[in-house]
């Protein structure tokens, strides 16, 4: 099999793109889409990346670091004191960190608020129960990224999200009946500087999870490669999506990308809805929550008792 761009020895094969290509060449050709697609949010600005070990954050700190350096300001990691897994994770975030010589800034739950997933899930703070863990997980995630972009001063957060993560969040917001949720699904969502919120910036919005990992291998970028000691039992719905469509796409290669370009064409059809937004009383970041307490809060409030 020849390369497709180089004439090489080709070991991969895009489908969708109708592209065989060697490593080389498969590596560049991701950072030139990510590069092309991504500039015109990055170019002039500055942002932190929040990484979580992941090969997908960890992928996205590495092409930062590349592709747009005087872009990257920090990187961060959020010490969620999942056990089993944050203290591994933090030790490939530091060793990543520090080979790009990139700053990266530590933000421990339990240090910071006195309580930390661990204790949520193993019922050990008042009032908080077990089931809640996956809940809390994502609204403290939210949270806390914002927080800390928006105290640094930087323009936004970049976060690993990818393609295939985008198009299953569109399905299942279809599925539900959830349009209005689907405004604000982009690549990139500028801040609101009224409500003290940051920019978001979805870095590998335009690549397929297949090629992040494929990507990461070839780039050696180190990883952790463990799930969340909390998903057990019941499948979450997001994976039979993400099954779903895995499926879909051995018969149609570039369905993912199609519903991405489905997604887009489809927003510019809808009209755009007016949140009722608010200012937490208790922290000063923004909640749809007419009673002015954000969802962090109220977490906080519960754990405390
Ligand atoms: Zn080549
Ligand atoms: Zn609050």
């Amino acid at each position: 099999m020849k390369c497709s761009l180089c004439g090489g020895e080709a070991t991969i094969k895009l489908v969708y793109a109708n592209l065989k290509l060697c490593e080389d060449c498969f590596c560049t050709y991701i950072e030139n889409r990510i590069k092309k697609k991504m500039r015109k949010f990055i170019h002039g600005r500055k942002y932190a990346v929040a990484v979580s070990g992941g090969k997908d954050s960890m992928t996205v700190l590495y092409l930062m670091k590349k592709l747009f350096p005087e872009s990257l300001s920090f990187a961060f990691f959020i010490d969620l004191g999942l056990p089993g897994f944050s203290q591994e994770a933090r030790k490939k975030v530091s060793q990543l960190a520090s080979s790009l010589e990139v700053p990266l800034k530590i933000l421990s739950l339990k240090e910071e608020y006195g309580f930390d997933l661990a204790d949520i899930a193993e019922g050990r703070v008042r009032k908080a129960r077990k089931k809640k863990v996956c809940r809390a997980c994502a609204v403290v995630k939210r949270y806390l990224m914002n927080k800390v972009a928006w105290e640094s001063g930087v323009h936004g957060v970049i976060t690993g999200h990818n393609a295939d993560d985008a198009a299953v969040t569109t399905v299942m917001n279809l599925f539900n009946i959830e349009f209005e949720r689907l405004l604000h699904l982009a690549p990139y969502n500028p801040p609101i500087p009224d409500l003290h919120l940051s920019a978001k910036l979805k870095l590998l919005y335009h690549v397929r999870e297949e090629e992040v990992r494929l990507y990461a291998g070839i780039r050696k970028i180190p990883y952790l490669d463990a799930k969340c000691p909390y998903v057990q039992g019941r499948e979450p719905t997001q994976h039979l999506y993400k099954r779903m469509l895995d499926t879909l796409e051995e018969r149609m290669p570039e369905i993912k990308l199609r519903i991405l370009a489905m997604l887009k064409e489809l927003k510019k059809r809808m009209e755009p809805e007016e949140f009722p937004q608010y200012l937490c009383e208790r922290c000063g970041f923004p909640t749809v929550n007419p009673k002015k307490i954000c969802n962090f809060c109220r977490i906080v409030e519960e754990v405390k008792g």
